[in-house]
């Protein structure tokens, strides 16, 4: 580090140089993540030294962090919302750990069984993180022809070892959301916990105008524990700003001894969340971004976002490509073994700026209709993906 610091205007001067190389998301369609809402934004600003991990000292960031976990649990059809149990987390990787370090907790299993959780084959690669960190096993389940999980093959993978069962409403790929009511059958009949992965869709499915049995999820399943869900994704707020929802306090009941310290030199008598300090300004955004949208405001950008999906799967149709039909603003469509994939890849980039990505479930390219997206930028990619092909 150097021994004098420099003035105001030298490192705003070095921001501006390094925020150049970083992306305006103009051309991005392999993120998750878009452009926070201003409003989000401003929140943010105002509640920048708010510790979560301290809470006694942020009375007011902790009564907005009970009420995102309220809109959150009445927007996935909680029948008492306010016994919903959760906090904000850093997104969907902690809070997918945080859900499978209950199940774990709560597995009678000494420490020389191998545990194991049975995951859909479209497992987000949190999944594989939290297998090493916790040292169990990851069984993953066939898919059906729409790459959600095969409720049969789940049954199979469970034993005595089984910490829990995992369901995804809106996979990393595809979009695509697993049965989650015959998982929630499955839960029941096996008393395991079910944790849904909705970091993605958890801001889309609520949203959907069609709502039909095979695209809701929620608490109103009755062997559903735990979901997250993530305002940095479709939710609009900053990052980082996941969510883990339990059910309510008994789902921690046999987890929370264990896992809970005592915090004696801070406000609170104990943590059991993963992180300590945790960012209240992310509530904050959050908070803001939900009041200020409303239900109307986050179906509006569904139906917006879904607009440019349907919207670039005819222009894909256009230029003689089959793209699968998408479940929700996820698309895919195959263009070629895996070196051709990679390659054409490789020239959207390198050619004219574009960011794509690839499945592995399948191999196709992959593109998310993320808020930032325009038609005019599906008219120009079309054209583009199109020269390539063609030469
Ligand atoms: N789960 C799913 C379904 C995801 O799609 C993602 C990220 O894309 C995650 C979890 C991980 O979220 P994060 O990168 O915010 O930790």
């Amino acid at each position: 580090m150097q021994e004098k610091g420099i003035s105001e205007k030298e490192i705003f001067s070095e921001l501006e140089k390094f925020s150049a190389m970083d992306t305006n998301f103009k051309k991005v369609m392999s993120s998750m993540c878009t452009i926070p809402h201003p409003i989000a934004v401003k929140a943010h600003q105002m509640f920048i030294q708010s510790n979560m991990g301290d809470p006694g000292l942020f009375l007011g960031t902790c009564e907005m962090e009970k009420q995102v976990i309220e809109m959150a649990a009445s927007l996935l059809k909680h029948p008492n919302p306010s016994d919903a149990a959760g906090h904000l987390t850093s997104g969907g990787t902690e809070s997918n750990i945080e859900a499978v370090y209950h199940m774990k907790a709560r597995h009678p299993g000494d420490k020389d069984t191998k545990l194991n959780l049975v995951v859909p084959a479209t497992a987000h690669f949190s999944f594989e993180k939290i297998a090493n960190m916790f040292n169990i096993q990851l069984r993953k389940t066939d898919l059906d022809s729409s790459y959600r999980a095969l409720p049969r093959s789940v049954e199979s993978k469970i034993d005595e070892n089984t910490i829990g069962l995992i369901g995804i409403a809106g996979n990393t790929e595809f979009g695509e959301m697993d049965p989650v009511g015959a998982l929630s059958e499955i839960a029941q009949k096996y008393n395991l916990p079910l944790h849904i992965d909705a970091a993605f869709g958890g801001f889309v499915y609520p949203f959907l105008k069609d709502q039909n049995e095979l695209n809701q999820f929620g608490f109103n399943l009755p062997g559903v524990t735990s979901v997250s869900m993530d305002p940095h994704k479709m939710g609009f707020s900053v990052i980082p700003a996941g969510i883990i929802l339990f059910k309510d306090d008994s789902v921690l009941d046999h987890s929370l001894d264990k896992i809970k310290v005592k915090t004696p030199y801070l406000t609170s008598k104990f943590q059991s969340t993963l992180t300590g300090t945790r960012p209240g300004s992310a509530v904050a955004a959050t908070y803001a971004v939900m009041k200020h949208l409303g239900r109307e405001g986050y179906e509006k950008n569904v139906e917006h976002c879904l607009g440019l999906t349907e919207h670039l799967f005819k222009k894909l149709i256009g230029i003689k490509l089959k793209p699968k039909y998408p479940a929700i603003n996820i698309l895919t469509v195959e263009v070629g073994g895996v070196q051709q994939t990679t390659h054409i890849r490789r020239c959207l980039r390198e050619q004219f700026g574009w960011y794509v990505s690839e499945t592995k479930t399948k191999t196709a390219l992959r593109m998310v209709l993320m808020p930032h997206v325009t038609m005019e930028d599906i008219d120009q990619f079309v054209l583009d993906l199109k020269y390539i092909l063609e030469n």
